[in-house]
C-alpha cells in the first residue's frame, strides 16, 4: 500500500517548475518549521505561493501528501547559507553537486503546535522513507540526508541539535525494510542535565509521549531547546505555569535543581499535584513576542495568500531565508516597511517571535 497520496499543485514558476530530475541520488529530509501546519496546510499554500520554495511529499501525524510528481524538481535544498573563502556556497554532500534539487527528492515533516515532531508523524516518515528508497534503490544509512547536510541549513532542527536522533531514524528505516519489527523512537538521551524519572514530589511532571523537547528559558525556539524527554520521563519539581507566546509552559526543575521550561499542554505531559500560574504577560498576538525590544509601528493583517504569508530574513524574495509564516487573517507587529528587492510591491518590516522578519508588501493590509 503506498505510505502518500498524490495531489499534485498547478505548475507554475515558483513552487513546481515543471522541470525534470536529473536521477535520484539521495532523499532529503526537512522540517516545515511551521508549528500547527499540517501535511494539507502545506499543500495549499504551495499551490500559489509566491516563493522560490517546495518539496515533493508533506508528513503529518495523519497523512503523507506528494504535492510535486517525484520526477520533477522541487525548490527545497539548493539555498545559500555559507561561503568558503573563494565564495563559493557550502555544498555537504558531494553526490548533490552542483544542484541538489535536481538531484534529490525533498520529504518535510510537519511540527505540532508546540514545535515537536508526533511520534506518528516520525513513524509515517519513516514509512515513506522505506518506499522511497525501495522505489529508487537507495539505502537509507548513507541516502537519507538533511537538508542541514547538504547548505548547513538548520534544517530539521530536532535533528540538526541531536544528530543521534537523525541516525536512530535512519536506523529505523532500514530495520523495516529488512522486514524486522521495529520498536518505536529507540530513547535518547537528554543532551543536558539529565531530568529525573521519580514522581514522589507534589507538582511532578512526565511526558506522554517521546522526544519531548524542553528549553533553557520561556521559549519555544528551536536554538533555546536544550533536551528532550520520552515518554515516563519528566521532571520531579514544577515551579510554576508561564505563558510563552500564545500558549503555556512549565517551569520544571530536575532533581539537581536546574531550571528548564517546558509544554504544558495536557496532549503532551502528564501532571501530578498542583502547581501555581503565574500572572499572564500582556496579551500579544501569537506571532509577535511581548520581550521584542524592537519598535512597533502598527499592524498588518495578512490578506491575498492562500493559507499564510512568508516571513523572510531579508526584503528580498528571491534570495532571503524563510524563518517562518503568518496565517492568512491574522495579524502581526510592524516596525516599518522597506522597498528591498525584486518586489515591485515592497515589503512590511514585521515583529515575528521577537525579530526582525520581513513580509512581502502585497501580503499585508495595515491595520
Ligand atoms: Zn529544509
Amino acid at each position: 500500500m503506498p505510505t502518500y497520496t498524490n495531489n499534485y499543485i498547478p505548475v507554475n514558476k515558483y513552487t513546481r517548475p515543471g522541470l525534470k530530475l536529473n536521477g535520484v541520488k539521495k532523499l532529503v529530509v526537512h522540517y516545515t518549521a511551521n508549528p500547527g501546519a499540517g501535511a494539507d496546510n502545506h499543500r495549499r499554500y504551495f499551490s500559489n505561493a509566491q516563493v522560490y520554495a517546495s518539496a515533493h511529499i508533506f508528513v503529518d501525524k495523519t497523512e503523507a501528501i506528494c504535492i510535486i510528481p517525484l520526477n520533477e524538481v522541487a525548490y527545497h535544498a539548493n539555498d545559500i547559507q555559507q561561503r568558503d573563502s573563494a565564495g563559493n556556497p557550502y555544498r555537504g554532500v558531494a553526490a548533490l553537486k552542483p544542484n541538489a534539487n535536481f538531484l534529490s527528492i525533498g520529504v518535510e515533516m510537519c511540527l505540532e503546535k508546540d514545535g515537536s515532531f508526533h511520534s506518528d508523524t516520525v513513524e509515517r516518515t519513516e514509512d515513506v522513507f522505506v518506499e522511497l528508497c525501495n522505489k529508487f534503490g537507495l539505502d537509507p544509512i548513507i541516502d537519507i540526508v538533511r537538508h542541514y547536510d547538504i547548505t548547513h541549513k538548520n534544517c530539521p532542527a530536532p535533528w540538526v541539535s541531536n544528530g543521534q536522533k537523525f541516525a536512530d531514524f535512519k536506523n529505523r528505516v532500514k530495520a523495516k525494510m529488512s522486514g524486522k519489527s521495529v520498536s518505536k523512537a529507540s530513547p535518547t538521551k537528554p543532551t543536558t542535565p539529565s531530568p529525573s524519572s521519580s514522581s514522589a514530589a507534589s507538582g511532578s511532571l512526565k511526558s506522554k509521549v517521546n522526544g519531548l523537547r524542553f528549553y533553557s528559558k520561556p521559549s519555544w525556539e528551536d536554538k533555546d531547546v536544550v533536551g528532550t524527554v520520552n515518554k515516563g520521563i519528566g521532571f520531579p519539581t514544577i515551579v510554576e505555569k508561564v505563558k510563552v507566546g500564545s500558549a503555556y509552559q512549565y517551569k520544571v526543575k530536575n532533581s539537581k535543581g536546574a531550571t528548564y521550561y517546558i509544554t504544558a499542554s495536557d496532549k503532551y505531559v502528564d501532571v501530578t499535584g498542583s502547581v501555581k500560574t503565574s500572572s499572564p504577560s500582556p496579551k500579544t498576538t501569537s506571532t509577535s513576542s511581548s520581550s521584542s525590544s524592537i519598535k512597533s509601528v502598527g499592524k498588518i493583517k495578512i490578506v491575498g495568500v492562500s493559507s499564510a504569508a512568508i516571513v523572510m530574513d531579508k526584503p528580498d524574495r528571491n534570495s532571503s531565508k524563510n524563518i517562518g509564516t503568518v496565517k492568512l487573517g491574522s495579524t502581526i507587529l510592524i516596525s516599518g516597511s522597506v522597498k528591498g528587492k525584486n518586489n515591485s510591491k515592497g515589503y512590511w518590516e514585521v515583529i515575528y517571535r521577537g525579530k526582525r522578519g520581513y513580509i512581502s508588501g502585497q501580503f499585508g493590509s495595515k491595520i
